[in-house]
């Protein structure tokens, strides 16, 4: 299977090329040539497989004539040693738990598969090559912590200062090895856009050998697809699902849109974000109106202007409407937020994150709109990742788990950065060799 671009779609590409050029080279983000379809029978014995047997046959979909197959299973055992379980906090509301991996949210699924797959990929040569990332919280440890120690590899990530979580920082600045943090005055946005113009680079492109792992790249939206079809076999339910996603970049809602177009019967997809609500107005307007991003605390949410939304126009023809068919959009503010994480301690004593009860937000207003219907929200990332954000809500300390813990011992160090371009890219251009 070949990939094309969103902007050109006769641009096609090898898989190997979209993972590690990310962008294609006029700015389009990378698609599979055809989205597969599962049997009948696949979904039927879905409730014998285990995640990572799930996970296999749907890497084999999209990968099985660039990766042996044995390769794929592979690949898929190394990045899995977790998997996503489905709580039911009552008959009608569930929440799939993606924050089981070592970072303790739910971009370790992307990023694991993403790195073992590099990591298959890469020609050992003279020359590491360059991951750049920029993140809103959760992505830069995902990413930091799978490739850390890789030959070949060295990582770059890009976060905005005071905007993440300290247990959130610490967990990429504390790597060291063929790990470097950069500490941006600005926003997520900002960190964004220094690593698009970084790719658009010529200069750099020439002496790096640069590679993004931001949730553009189609090597974590594949893995992503996995835990919509395993909740969907959790929840043992014949059909009519309705899924809410707590959203920043899209990459997860882009990746339950794919489960669904393959043929898992989902019936609507809710699109939940913070005041950052760019896609549930264009959902209303029909205008895209990116802006800049506005602080919350559910920071990993804080996006602007959402990358994936250009997959999703593509998946959907460019049409609102029947975008607007499958994805419902609500936006919820800070107290909204916290005033749903202290419901659901109360009423199902569970403690969920900001981004979870975002989710759950999104789930429970439509539920109420269509007055039944059973709903799955996704859980992003495990509570202690914003412990006090979570004691100040429901007065709960939040039991922090070792490997988080292990993160908090260690020393910060981070390179200190303004947004400008040039700083940044003669630090990549110092540092690259
Ligand atoms: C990244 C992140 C999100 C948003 O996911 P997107 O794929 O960017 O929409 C939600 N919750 C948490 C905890 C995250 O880290």
């Amino acid at each position: 299977m070949r990939f094309y671009s969103t902007q050109d779609p006769n641009y096609k590409v090898s898989f190997k090329s979209a993972l590690f050029h990310s962008i294609s080279p006029y700015g389009g983000l990378y698609m599979p040539e055809t989205i597969p379809k599962f049997d009948k029978r696949f979904l039927e014995l879905l409730p014998e497989y285990s995640f990572p047997e799930i996970g296999q046959k749907i890497a084999s979909l999209f990968l099985s004539d660039n990766i042996e197959s044995t390769k794929i299973k592979n690949l898929v055992d190394k990045s899995f040693d977790f998997d996503a379980p489905l709580v039911s906090l009552n008959d009608q509301i569930h929440v799939l738990e993606l924050w089981h991996g070592p970072t303790l949210a739910f971009k370790d699924f992307g990023a694991r598969f993403m790195a073992q797959l590099m990591s298959y990929f890469v020609e050992y040569s003279s020359e590491p090559i360059q991951i750049l990332v920029a993140t809103s919280g959760d992505t830069g440890s995902a990413i930091a912590n799978s490739f850390l120690g890789v030959d070949g590899i060295k990582v770059s990530v890009l976060y905005p200062k005071n905007r993440v979580s300290k247990i959130q920082e610490q967990q990429f600045t504390t790597l060291g090895k063929n790990i470097t943090a950069y500490e941006v005055e600005g926003s997520f946005d900002d960190c964004q856009k220094l690593v698009k113009a970084a790719f658009l680079d010529r200069e750099l492109n020439e002496s790096l050998k640069l590679t993004s792992a931001n949730s553009i790249n189609i090597g974590r939206l594949i893995p992503q697809i996995f835990y919509y079809v395993s909740a969907f076999s959790q929840l043992n339910k014949k059909g009519n699902i309705i899924i809410s996603v707590p959203s920043g970049n899209f990459g997860n809602l882009t990746a339950g849109i794919i489960a669904m177009k393959m043929g898992l019967p989902i019936r609507k997809f809710i699109a939940s974000t913070n005041i950052n609500k760019i896609i549930p107005e264009y959902l209303k307007s029909g205008h895209f109106s990116p802006e800049p991003s506005i602080q919350t605390i559910s920071n990993a949410m804080d996006v602007g202007n959402p990358s994936n939304f250009e997959r999703l126009l593509d998946i959907f023809n460019h049409s609102q409407d029947k975008m607007k068919n499958k994805i419902n959009g609500y936006f919820f503010s800070d107290e909204e937020t916290k005033s749903s994480m202290r419901y659901i301690h109360s009423e199902f004593n569970y403690i969920v994150d900001p981004h979870g009860a975002v989710g759950f937000s999104g789930l429970t207003k439509y539920l109420t709109s269509i007055n039944s219907g059973t709903g799955i929200f996704l859980g992003t990332a495990h509570p202690a990742k914003f412990f006090d954000i979570v004691k100040n809500t429901i007065n709960i300390d939040v039991n922090i788990p070792e490997r988080l813990a292990s993160f908090m011992k260690n020393k910060k160090q981070s390179v200190l950065l303004s947004n400008s371009f040039d700083e940044f890219k003669n630090c990549l251009l110092e540092r690259g060799k």
